[in-house]
């Protein structure tokens, strides 16, 4: 943990401390984490752009479906040709052998069921940055702290997180997040986002990122230099969103990665992910080093 202790002069900043308490009203809203019928959520993408167009005051999205960069494709495409007052970002969620990871700002996908260090090189490589999604969840493949003691100790340029959903509402990130605040404020000090997670319309900015600016590009920069705080609005009840609409999310949701990635290579995926688990002994202490 020395590696991650190390950092933590950059902790939870007076700047962001201070967004959390002034005026909000002039900052813009991020909501970086949104699902499509490509995947596991229930809204086509039109119909999820139309949606934030017409009921939320959210400056920018991004659409960041499991393991495909179709859905950002398609609705790069659409946005592209019509005049939304909203910016949008394209990524995609991968699942790594070591939890899921958001990749924003990226024009190629990224491969999956890679070890996060590759991951994020991959990443970084092609100018995107690398949030980590619902961190600490137990119901999801999430990022946990040995990860993260993992990737601090890197020291590589390419290999390193750029921010964490210190707020996710849905239902895997929620169980966490009050644990996941503490940790990135105590000791981890990345730039601090939150996000839906929605994989309905109606939830759709319930938790979002707050920045100085309106523009992807304003919010690329606010997360470069740690400006940005995660904000919690409401999530929508499960009465609103049908009882039967939500057991088939659900349903849709154990089926996403293998129905994009095949069955074959997503269970392959749990066993070795499952056996990096265990602990790796610590490489032998050069002689003479001292502690
Ligand atoms: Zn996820
Ligand atoms: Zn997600």
């Amino acid at each position: 943990m020395a590696a991650i202790a190390g950092e933590q002069s950059r902790g939870y900043s007076e700047r962001e401390r201070a967004l959390d308490v002034r005026e909000t009203s002039n900052l813009g809203r991020a909501d970086i984490h949104i699902h499509t019928r490509h995947g596991d959520g229930m809204a086509t993408v039109p119909e999820l752009l139309e949606y934030v167009e017409q009921f939320n005051d959210l400056d920018v999205i991004a659409v960041t479906e499991h393991d495909t960069l179709r859905a950002a494709d398609e609705a790069r495409e659409i946005h592209a040709r019509r005049n939304h007052r909203f910016d949008l970002i394209c990524g995609m969620e991968v699942t790594t052998l070591d939890g899921h990871l958001l990749a924003l700002f990226i024009d190629e996908p990224v491969a999956s069921f890679r070890r996060m260090e590759e991951t994020l090189a991959a990443i970084h490589a092609q100018g995107g940055l690398a949030i980590v999604p619902h961190p600490l969840s137990w119901l999801t493949r999430s990022v946990g702290v040995r990860v993260f003691e993992r990737i601090a100790a890197v020291g590589n340029d390419g290999v390193h997180f750029d921010g964490i959903e210190e707020y996710n509402l849905s239902p895997a990130g929620r169980v966490t997040s009050a644990k996941a605040r503490q940790l990135n404020r105590d000791r981890l000090g990345l730039a601090a986002l939150g996000s839906s997670d929605a994989h309905f319309l109606q939830s759709i900015g319930s938790a979002y990122t707050l920045f100085d600016g309106t523009s992807a590009a304003d919010l690329r920069r606010a997360i470069e230099e740690k400006r940005t705080s995660g904000a919690e609005g409401r999530a929508p009840r499960l009465s609103e969103l049908g009882y039967r609409n939500v057991a088939l999310q659900q349903w849709r949701g154990m089926m996403a990665t293998p129905r994009s990635m095949g069955w074959a290579p997503t269970i392959r995926s749990f066993i070795v992910s499952h056996a990096r688990q265990k602990p790796t002994p610590a490489p032998p202490r050069p002689e003479g080093e001292q502690r």
